[in-house]
Formats: C-alpha cells, sequence, structure tokens
C-alpha cells in the first residue's frame, strides 16, 4: 500500500477513454457515452473478482458502511456492534444513520475478539461490523456463527483488506456485505470512493436506490426524470473517473499484494529474531493482503524500548497505542460526546445524553495494542531501503 504508487499507463488510458466521450457521470447520457460505461464495468469486475454476485460503487468507503447500515434497515435507537481498534469511519458511518456505536475488544488477530462480540449483543443490536484491519482477516467465521445464532446481520468493514482471503474465499463475502474504501493509502486507490458487495439481491437493490436519492434505476420513457422510488435516500454517486481508475487498479491489486508479500516475508525474519518478540495472530497467513506487518514485544516498556532503537536507525513502527484516529481511548470527541449539533446528537437525543463512553472499557485491547508495533508495507521498496530496515530490527534485536 497505498495503490498510486503504482499508478501508470494502465490509470491514464482508462481516464482518457471517459474524456474521449465528455461523460463523467454514471448515469444518462446514452447518446453521448459511445457505450463507455466505467463505474458500471468496476462494479462488475470487482464483483467477479471477490466472487461476490453484486458490487454498488460510491463515493468512499465512510458512504459504503452508511449505505450498507441503510440497505440492511438499520437505524435509530439500533445498536451496531463493532471493535475498538478500527479507523473512526467505521462508528461514524453507524452514528451517522441514527444509531449507537457498542466497542467489543480486540485479540491478538488486532481484531474483533468473537468472546467479548457474544458478549456485547443485546436484543438493541441490529448489526455486527468486524474490521479487517491492517490486511489480515477478523476471525470472521466465528462471528458468523455467533450472529447467525443471534440472527443478526454482519457487514464486513473491508476498507483496509481488499484482495485478502480466507482459504480462497475473498474477506467482504463472508457477511451479508462487505464494505472497501479506495481512498489515498489503501491499497487500490481511486483518489476517493467505496464499493459494497453483496450476494442478496434485495440488499443490493436497496443500495443501489438508496446511494442515488431513491431513484429505482427502472427503464421508462420520461428517462431518469421519470423514474419512480421506494424511499428517501441520499447521494453517494461514483463518477467515471474514479471507475476508470479503479479499473485499472484492480487489474493490479494481486500483484501488489504478491510484492508486499515478499517485502513483508523479509522484515518479519529480521524482527523474529528481537527477544520476546511474536507476531500479530493470522487467520489465513495464505490469504493475508500483506499490506502491514504487526508484532508484538511483552509489555509496553519493551515495546517503547525497542521502537526507540527503530526510530533512531530511521525505522520507527507505528504504535496504535498513541494512535489518535485508531484507537478507542484516543477518540477524545467520542468519548466527550462533541458534536456539531446544538442538541448534542448524535449523542444526546431529547435533552438526555443516549450513550456514555468510558475511556477504559478496553482493558485488554490497551494492554495489546500499547505492545504491538506496526510496519504499513509499500507496494514497492527499493533494496537498499529493505536492508536499512533490516538492520536497524537486526540492532533492536541486540537491545
Ligand atoms: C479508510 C477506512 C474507512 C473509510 O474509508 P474512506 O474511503 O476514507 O471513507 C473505513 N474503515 C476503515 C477500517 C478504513 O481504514
Amino acid at each position: 500500500m497505498p495503490g498510486f504508487e503504482v499508478f501508470g499507463d494502465e490509470e491514464k488510458q482508462q481516464v482518457l477513454e471517459v474524456f474521449d466521450t465528455g461523460i463523467l457521470f454514471r448515469y444518462e447520457f446514452g447518446a453521448e457515452r459511445n457505450d463507455v460505461y466505467k463505474v458500471r464495468e468496476f462494479e462488475q469486475a470487482f464483483a467477479d473478482y471477490t466472487g461476490a454476485v453484486s458490487a454498488q460503487a460510491v463515493t468512499s468507503g465512510t458512504a459504503a458502511l452508511k449505505v450498507a447500515l441503510a440497505a440492511l434497515g438499520v437505524g435509530a435507537g439500533d445498536e451496531v456492534i463493532t471493535q475498538g481498534f478500527t479507523f473512526v469511519a467505521t462508528w461514524e458511518a453507524i452514528f451517522d444513520i441514527g444509531a449507537v456505536p457498542v466497542f467489543t475488544e480486540v485479540n491478538e488477530t488486532l481484531n474483533m475478539d468473537p468472546a467479548d462480540l457474544e458478549k456485547k449483543i443485546t436484543e438493541k443490536t441490529k448489526a455486527i461490523i468486524p474490521v479487517h484491519m491492517l490486511g489480515a482477516q477478523a476471525q470472521i467465521k466465528e462471528i458468523m456463527a455467533i450472529a447467525d445464532r443471534h440472527n443478526i446481520p454482519v457487514l464486513e468493514d473491508t476498507a483496509q483488506a481488499a484482495g485478502a482471503r480466507i482459504e480462497g474465499r475473498h474477506l467482504g463475502t463472508f457477511g451479508a456485505i462487505g464494505t472497501f474504501s479506495f481512498d489515498s493509502v489503501k491499497t487500490m486507490t481511486t483518489g476517493e470512493g467505496g464499493m459494497c458487495i453483496t450476494s442478496d439481491q434485495e440488499l443490493w437493490k436497496n443500495m443501489s436506490e438508496y446511494h442515488d436519492h431513491g431513484h429505482d434505476h427502472a427503464v421508462n420513457p420520461g428517462g431518469r426524470g421519470g423514474e419512480g422510488r421506494r424511499f428517501i435516500g441520499f447521494n453517494y454517486r461514483m463518477m467515471e473517473l474514479q471507475g476508470a481508475i479503479g479499473l485499472a487498479q484492480l487489474a493490479k491489486l494481486d500483484d501488489m499484494i504478491a510484492a508486499q508479500k515478499k517485502t513483508k516475508q523479509q522484515l518479519k525474519e529480521a524482527a523474529a529474531s528481537i527477544p520476546g518478540v511474536g507476531f500479530r495472530r493470522l487467520v489465513d497467513e495464505e490469504g493475508d493482503s500483506a499490506t502491514f506487518l504487526a508484532f508484538m514485544l511483552p509489555d509496553k516498556e519493551r515495546a517503547a524500548a525497542v521502537n526507540a532503537v527503530l526510530k533512531e536507525n530511521n525505522a520507527g513502527a507505528i504504535n496504535f497505542g498513541e494512535n489518535s484516529w485508531h484507537f478507542y481511548p484516543s477518540w477524545e470527541h467520542l468519548l466527550e460526546g462533541k458534536t456539531l449539533a446544538d442538541n448534542g446528537w448524535p449523542f444526546m437525543a431529547h435533552g438526555k445524553r443516549r450513550v456514555i463512553y468510558d475511556p477504559k472499557a478496553l482493558p485488554v485491547s490497551a494492554e495489546l495494542m500499547n505492545r504491538t508495533l506496526v510496519y504499513p508495507i509499500p507496494v514497492l521498496m527499493g533494496q537498499e531501503r529493505l536492508q536499512d530496515m533490516i538492520d536497524a530490527l537486526a540492532k533492536a534485536a541486540k537491545l
């Protein structure tokens, strides 16, 4: 990651095909567009690639989550369970649909702890969002078994794990809906953009209509203005330029992952020489998208000492315990209920607090995140830079 490292002639050619028609819009203009439908083609290619029946392109990964939640019928008063280690977008979408996010612990997969999920299900739980963080699998089979037992739909936030699999089956195809992001730092990028995949035609229809103001997209003599609608929607339409770039990037995804895997393996071997080191538990190492390498030290102090040596040697790692965008105790705006709304929504309703978040609610995750160090794995890494990092890890091993 990120996919823009390999932007080239393929992306340029795709974009030029759009400009040759002058039609930057996914709907209408049948007479002018010369049969160029890039977003539609990208949706089909993405569905084919992942093995889902249908795909719905949208403007971002955050929009994808919102559109998916809408399709599942989630609304005000509902609870949606996700994990305390994720990007803020996951729970922003939950609030935006009117529901309240409930957070689980993560375990050594750095993803949702199934045992903690089971404890947090209530009669208000309307959906469960496991996140495949840092390119690798949540324990989705265990999570699906629990969700099925309670008859609650699962939405997989696959924003960080496009192309990752379990025993050959793509992440995002286990739950009712899988969502993806193509923003600037993701493994494949369209600048901004997102995708929802599903094999349930009713859910796809809901998403297709909701993301475009409710338009039913049924052919009729009046064109777009004559289309009907079943419910209110919003505008999360992807534009043709994004669809075009997506087609070029998707064609490169498996090669990007293969390149990352090679680099990751060498860094992992170097990190393995650090005394006391352990690695993130992978559900299926073969299916890892190898976008990140995560390794754990015995405790927070040891992790800080190791990272100090790595930093001195120009190879500092990320400690998500210190990162304010991805981990629950650092989300002060969530914990303190900060919002632009004068009436306090979505934290307050009818003058009362709807939900209170205790910063100490996830002690297992805190202990784990504080002693975990993470390297993002670029698609392209020069031999010299790789050797520098390996040398830095060797120095840390002598600490
Ligand atoms: C990036 C990301 C999103 C949001 O995607 P955008 O395209 O930036 O809106 C959602 N969830 C996770 C886990 C992400 O990393």
